[in-house]
């Protein structure tokens, strides 16, 4: 476990105004809680990701589309503070990934592709378990209204090794969004869940959005949920972004194309081509 999504709730008041003081000291721009500035990842002498520069705005919802091994998840772990870019830098929340890193840790919430859990310990516990790493000062509180805006109480009591996919990954929420963080990260949520399950977790995300006023940023293959859901997209492709603009433009810009799947497959190609 990483601690990631297990920030402190009862500061989290004193954080957002650390972050806001720390942006005003910094000149940087609160309006973008997500901001990259050529960005190089490599792995030995492969680059992942080139030169990326791309910012997201407070109440975006943010979709991060691009082919297998576009480097998507790069990213998210660059952002989320697991990875250190080769060269260039990034601030979340105004707070800087290398110098600032405890503080964007306590400033997000990161569901991984994979949600990371105790199989033995109920939903619950595992809960128990990361507010009290996050020293939330009423960890019971936190989690029932956690629970309840998830609609997650009425298997609260299951041990995660019992749960299925969709009600596992809604733990996996539940553990990220405790402590109110401004931004979420969310890596392929979508994947593995049914018809039922992927329209909860659309709801979910446009409520946190809606309710709490949280970023989110979303690396996702399903282009009909970031039709519904996104605000914006960025296409990224062997590891450079080829676009990004708020959704509304994308549809006005691309008029021609039925869907966002064929918008997509229109960038795309034309990067491809040149
Ligand atoms: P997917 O949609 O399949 O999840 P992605 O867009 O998230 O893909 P990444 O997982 O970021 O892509 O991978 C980007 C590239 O970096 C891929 O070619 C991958 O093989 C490579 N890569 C990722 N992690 C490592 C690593 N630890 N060592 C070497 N290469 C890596």
């Amino acid at each position: 476990m990483d601690g990631i999504g297990t920030a402190i709730s009862a500061e989290e008041n004193r954080h957002c105004e650390k972050a806001v003081t720390n942006a005003k000291n910094t000149g940087v721009n609160m309006e973008r809680m997500i901001e990259v500035k050529n960005v190089t990842k490599k792995y030995g002498a492969f680059t992942a990701l080139d030169n990326l520069s791309l910012s997201v705005k407070k109440g975006e919802i943010f979709g991060f589309l691009g082919h297998n091994g576009a480097g998507k998840t790069t990213t998210t772990n660059i952002l989320t503070t697991l990875l250190e870019p080769t060269s260039g830098s990034a601030t979340v929340a105004g707070f800087d990934i290398i110098t600032q890193s405890i503080d964007v840790r306590r400033n997000i919430g990161y569901v991984p592709e994979n949600v990371q859990l105790y199989d033995t310990l109920t939903a619950y516990e595992n809960l128990e378990f990361f507010a009290r790493l996050s020293e939330i000062t009423d960890p019971k509180t936190a989690i029932d209204e956690t629970l309840a805006f998830l609609q997650a109480t009425s298997f609260a009591h299951m041990k995660i090794g019992e749960l299925s996919k969709g009600m596992r990954q809604r733990i996996g929420l539940a553990q990220a969004i405790i402590h109110k963080p401004p931004v979420l990260f969310l890596d392929e949520p979508s994947a593995g869940l049914d018809p039922t399950g992927i329209r909860q977790l659309r709801d979910i995300i446009l409520r946190l959005n809606k309710e709490e006023g949280t970023t989110i940023f979303m690396n996702t293959h399903l282009l009909v949920e970031v039709a519904k859901t996104c605000t914006a997209i960025g296409v990224l492709n062997h590891g450079k972004l080829i676009y990004t603009d708020t959704l509304a433009n994308t549809l006005k810009r691309f008029q021609n194309e039925d869907s966002l799947e064929q918008i997509y497959f229109s960038i795309d190609s034309d990067s491809n081509e040149k």
